[in-house]
């Protein structure tokens, strides 16, 4: 922070939140860098629904200045990671208020920066930003909020220290003495527990407090430290409890979050059956998750839906009249929205993408078991298709962790898959997958796809966004579609639900759907692909949004 600007500076927030919401990133705006990807756009649509619903919440994050990457793709598709460069003083207010934490022995003073989320008739709800820049911090306490899943195992682990230590003692300095539910997103924010547990000892007072949320099967997701290292950074830990959240002396923060909430759920109703095969001494509930109606609708569709029905900003459910509405207006929309999509790559990247063409959307964090390369795994095969249907369209966008080499490794693959089946086909790879691009995307393009390799998605969002403006999806049976899928009525599956996923077959099965049902449809029988998209409408986004999924948490979890 070299440059004179002053930030916004309060003293204080006259406010008393009863659920605090732990999240190591929390998307409050499309160009404010604190999120990754599905977790971040998840935990601000959750927020947003709080706002919504006059929900007494704080939402807690740290500010992660630095984000998670910007990312650039060479002409070879080799992917650049750039830091984003977000100055908190233009967007976010100051509180005058701090707290501290020890970490390895020394003192880092944290100081909360502020962003409130505005619901529909107004009520707000703040976000706090946690930050470490400051002159009093040591070099590298400095860039402990700076990012976002960044650095090495002692990088994350402090900031573990932060984000659920600082978080709690940040709640307390700003007086917020009314919060009787914390809950935690995800393994990252469990310290959190330990605070609560340092001051009573009593496990039974922390869990009354606590709830938890798994969100994925994947065993990377869920951070492990050496005790060792703990203790060390910590300067204590109750050893009472070692045995129910350690394996082979590393801390696993998921069973830590576990063992001291009294209410654990998993996302969709399959990947709770996943999570009790992980944690089999826990009883876990389902909660799926949603998206925010109004924040995912595109401009076309919010006024279409406003016209035929009035009320569905408040009320998402209304949107399961959906059926009602005009084909030719339903159309309207959808082509208003594609030719969006299209402008901006025929602008942006000087493409020659076309507004009738069959379109398909492939967008989301590109690693393996997502398979984003299953639908490039027959060039003859899609190519073939293409023909048959007048010319193809493919759009895809998402970034890799850095240390993920698998993942750059496939976007690789595909830039240079997509490039060999031009000028046939129409493809694009979007840099810097972003919400703004998810947004463009979702109701640009006229399939959504998604490959996961069973049961690794817990339940993905991204088909939810594209069921609310009337695009339907072709999927594996995996996380929420396995309970949103109406074959040839709300979308398609691709594969078998009992079957491990095979790359062959399940490509196979892909192709055959996109030439046989798929296509012919949206080129032949354009009322009844028009009957899909408002089936769409109807039964999933009326349903797979986050105020049905908020209301569920307030019942089960918050409520009990
Ligand atoms: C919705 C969203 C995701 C999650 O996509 P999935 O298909 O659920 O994995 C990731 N990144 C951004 C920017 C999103 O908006």
């Amino acid at each position: 922070m070299e440059s004179e600007e002053r930030p916004k500076v309060i003293s204080s927030l006259s406010y008393a939140p009863k659920i605090a919401y732990f999240s190591m990133e929390i998307c409050v705006e499309a160009d404010i860098p604190s999120y990754s990807g599905g977790l971040g756009v998840l935990a601000g649509d959750t927020l947003r629904t709080f706002a919504d619903l006059n929900i007494p919440a704080v939402g807690v994050t740290l500010l992660s200045e630095k984000g998670y990457l910007y990312q650039e793709l060479t002409e070879d598709g080799q992917q650049v990671e750039k830091p984003y460069q977000f100055d908190p003083r233009k967007r976010l207010i100051l509180i005058a208020k701090d707290t501290t934490v020890k970490i390895n022995g020394n003192e880092v003073k944290i100081r909360p920066w502020c962003y409130f989320i505005r619901g529909v008739s107004g009520y707000k709800v703040p976000v706090i930003f946690l930050d470490t820049n400051l002159e009093e911090n040591g070099e590298w306490e400095r860039t402990l909020t700076s990012y976002l899943y960044g650095g090495d195992t002692d990088y994350r682990l402090a900031q573990e220290i932060i984000l659920g230590i600082g978080g709690f003692r940040i709640l307390k300095s700003l007086g917020f003495t009314s919060i009787y539910r914390f809950h935690m997103n995800e393994g990252h924010a469990s310290f959190l527990t330990l605070e609560l547990y340092r001051r009573t000892k009593n496990v039974d007072f922390v869990r009354r407090q606590c709830v938890f949320t798994t969100h994925t099967p994947v065993k990377a997701g869920h951070d492990m430290f050496s005790m060792e290292k703990v203790k060390q950074f910590l300067g204590e830990f109750p050893d009472e409890i070692l045995p129910y959240v350690t394996e082979n002396d590393m801390l696993n923060m998921t069973r830590l979050g576990m063992f001291f909430s009294h209410y654990i759920n998993g996302v969709a109703k399959k990947h709770r059956e996943v999570s009790m095969s992980m944690f089999p001494h826990y009883s876990i509930d389902s909660i799926t998750n949603g998206v925010h109606s109004l924040t995912w609708v595109s401009e076309p569709f919010q006024r279409l839906f406003d016209k035929y029905m009035p009320g569905w900003r408040q009320d998402p459910y209304i949107l399961r009249s959906a059926s009602g509405m005009p084909n030719e207006d339903v159309w309207n929309a959808h082509m208003e929205a594609k030719r969006k999509l299209i402008d901006f790559i025929n602008e942006k990247f000087g493409e020659n993408f076309s507004y009738d063409k069959f379109t398909i959307g492939f967008a989301r964090r590109m690693t393996a078991y997502k398979r984003p390369y299953l639908l490039f795994y027959d060039r003859e095969r899609l190519l073939k298709i293409s023909e048959i249907a007048g010319g193809l369209q493919i759009v895809y966008s998402g970034k890799a962790h850095p240390k993920d080499t698998e993942g750059k490794e496939i976007i690789k693959r595909i830039i240079s898959a997509g490039k060999n089946l031009k000028p046939k086909v129409n493809f694009i790879f979007i840099p810097n997958y972003d919400m703004n691009i998810a947004k463009m995307m979702v109701s640009g393009v006229d399939l959504w796809l998604n490959t996961p390799r069973i049961p690794m998605e817990a339940s993905g969002t991204s088909g939810m966004k594209a069921a609310h403006n009337g695009v339907p999806q072709l999927s594996t049976l995996d996380g929420w579609w396995k309970e949103g899928y109406i074959e040839g009525v709300t979308g398609w599956s691709i594969g078998d639900e009992d079957q491990e996923s095979d790359d062959l077959r399940d490509s196979r099965d892909m192709y055959d759907k996109l030439e046989y049902r798929i296509i012919p449809i949206f080129h032949r029988f354009r009322d009844r692909w028009i009957d899909i998209m408002k089936n769409c409408i109807a039964l999933n986004a009326s349903f797979f949004n986050t105020q049905r999924m908020v209301e569920q948490y307030v019942l089960n979890a918050y409520f009990l």
